[in-house]
């Protein structure tokens, strides 16, 4: 490929909606454009890596043994209404009419669809276990659609579904994906980890995500400093910091804390640590307000908290004038005594004793606050999120936190959508059974960015070798008027085309500086910068993107040396 016959534009400019680094080089590389919230334009160059990773993708589950089919990404609305989904989806469904006020979705997921399919054209546990996927445009209208083809609302996802008689062979299945999808990842050449999560609105039992590690992700990852443990700070169990209550050393006091709100205040006031207060939250629950309880310097995990049966969902807070109808104070203040609404309090705390807390009047607190003797709690549960340095929950060690950026979730559904959707086989015993079903995204378009978020400097992005678009560049200097240069350059790029290397050749009319500027932004591995100087004496010169070093090279040696560059 030459440049004068490609499609390549750069930018110096960094535009000013792009907020991670991913973003900001895509649009400077010229791999994707802007066409509207959420909506991008992916260009030739984008394009040729974007199918790199379709086809390793491809590769890894057709290896697997999954089939690949292709399901319409426009949905009747009925087929959402037979698994009541619309709700949990929400906001995020894209809903259309057709001329005959037909009503449809744009598809954010397909279990629907393709348990419609199997329901028909399976009817014998002989023609099972099976795993279908497909390569598809997907559309989920984000709230906040940002950090461009990271977070957008038309994206590609791959999506598989597999279908079994047994939770066995389900369960055998989900393995195997997760396998596969660790082969996907160390083929792209990235440094990944696979931990559990949440299941969110796809639902079901069990479900891990695959997470490439970047400082800039948006999940939190945590894992044992010295075990396998490792878990999505929204499914990571945090276990009690406290083994036993101890008994009451303290009285039971009341003491003014003017103006001070906030847990760092109020400490800081009366002069002790967080750990020796408690947080009370007031929510929605499914029957009136409901307190939960979490000790000072800990987080509630909202994600926990909305699984509570008697938390309302979507989680909400009571908001100031709510918050005052029940404890006749503002938020600063809210303490468990007294509290007329059911307490729910995280492990910790259940622990607690001599502790301080809002005393349900402005600008007071209570210390030496004991459980029993002053205050009672309903229910103890694991409400907060987990920090690094907490007990690991498997026993091993102590949590570490790292930053992730999901590029997979697979899911163990059983038969939530089957017995919705009554899809039923045959056993061998000629019984009608529900499926069970497994399911298995991952994001294609995010990888892309993905990718560029671990893989970049100062200077641009540096493609891993099995996604980068070109695998070499050729970069002649004064290629329009030095014919030496231009032979060199021709030549090596007929060679290499012929050996079936992906190379592009810069015949574009540029400085120097610039070429060379542009392809450290592009990310090209292997360059080739081919001068009248160097060529004089007998050679090129060689730089590979990650590492910057310029190597000359014999010009009868180039096409050999770079083969195996390429290899190895
Ligand atoms: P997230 O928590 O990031 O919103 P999700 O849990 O909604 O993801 P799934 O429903 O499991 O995602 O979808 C499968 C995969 O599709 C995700 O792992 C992710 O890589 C990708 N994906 C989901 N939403 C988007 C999006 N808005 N833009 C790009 N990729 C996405
Ligand atoms: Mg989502």
């Amino acid at each position: 490929m030459r440049t004068s016959q490609f499609h390549l534009v750069t930018r110096k400019e960094t535009p000013q909606d792009a907020e991670i680094i991913s973003h900001q080089l895509m649009i400077r590389a010229g791999l994707i454009r802007k066409l509207g919230a959420g909506l991008y334009t992916w260009s030739p160059l984008g394009f040729r890596v974007l199918r790199k990773v379709e086809h390793i993708i491809r590769q890894e589950m057709d290896a697997s043994g999954a089939l690949e089919m292709l399901m319409p990404a426009v949905q009747p609305k009925e087929l959402w209404q037979e698994t009541g989904r619309i709700e949990d989806f929400g906001g995020q469904l894209l809903a259309m009419t057709d001329r005959a006020g037909r009503d449809y979705f744009f598809g954010p997921t397909h279990e629907e669809v393709i348990t419609e399919f199997v329901r028909d054209e399976i009817t014998s546990y002989k023609q099972l276990p099976i795993n279908f996927y497909q390569i598809q445009t997907k559309f989920r209208d984000e709230i906040r659609p940002r950090f461009g083809v990271m977070r957008s609302r038309e994206f590609i996802m791959k999506d598989a579904y597999s279908f079994h008689l047994s939770v066995e062979s389900l369960d055998d299945t989900y393995r195997l994906m997760e396998q596969t999808y660790s082969n996907i990842l160390t083929h792209m050449g990235l440094h990944f980890r696979c931990v559990l999560a949440d299941s969110g609105a796809i639902g079901g039992s069990g479900s891990q995500e695959f997470h490439v590690l970047a400082d800039s992700g948006e999940d939190a990852i945590m894992y044992s400093d010295t075990g396998d443990y490792a878990a999505n700070i929204e499914k990571c169990e945090a276990v009690s910091l406290i083994a036993e209550r101890a008994a009451p050393q303290q009285a039971l006091k009341q003491v003014a804390t003017p103006n001070q709100k906030t847990i760092d205040q109020v400490a800081e006031f009366l002069g002790i640590q967080q750990q020796q207060m408690v947080k009370t939250l007031l929510v929605d629950g499914v029957d009136g307000p409901v307190a939960l309880v979490v000790r000072g310097d800990h987080q509630l995990s909202e994600v926990k908290a909305a699984h509570l049966p008697e938390v309302a969902t979507p989680l909400r807070f009571l908001d100031e004038k709510e918050v005052q109808k029940l404890t006749g104070c503002d938020v600063g203040s809210i303490g468990v005594k007294d509290l007329n609404c059911p307490i729910i309090v995280d492990l910790t705390v259940a622990h607690m004793s001599d502790f301080v807390c809002g005393a349900n009047q402005d600008n007071h607190h209570l210390t030496g606050v004991n459980w029993q003797r002053d205050a009672d709690f309903q229910q103890q549960a694991d409400i907060r999120e987990a920090q690094a340095g907490d007990p690991s929950p498997d026993g091993q060690g102590v949590l570490k936190q790292a930053r992730g950026i999901e590029v997979g979730h697979i899911f163990q559904l059983g038969d939530k959508y089957s017995k919705a959707m009554n899809a039923v086989v045959l056993n061998d015993k000629g019984q009608a059974q529900a499926l069970q079903m497994g399911c298995y995204g991952m994001g294609v378009s995010r990888l892309v960015a993905a990718a560029i978020e671990q893989n970049h400097d100062d200077n641009g992005i540096i493609w891993p070798t099995a996604l980068a678009p070109f695998q070499v560049a050729i970069l002649p200097m004064n290629y329009q008027k030095s014919t030496q240069v231009k032979k060199a350059a021709d030549e090596l790029h007929q060679q290499l085309s012929d050996a079936g290397i992906e190379v592009i050749l810069d015949d574009r009319k540029v400085r120097p500086g610039f070429m060379l500027s542009d392809f450290e932004l592009l990310g090209i591995p292997h360059q080739v910068i081919i001068g009248d100087r160097s060529l004089d004496e007998g050679h090129v010169e060689y730089r590979y993107r990650e590492k910057m070093d310029k190597q000359k090279v014999e010009r009868a040696k180039i096409h050999d040396f770079l083969c195996q560059q390429i290899s190895s």
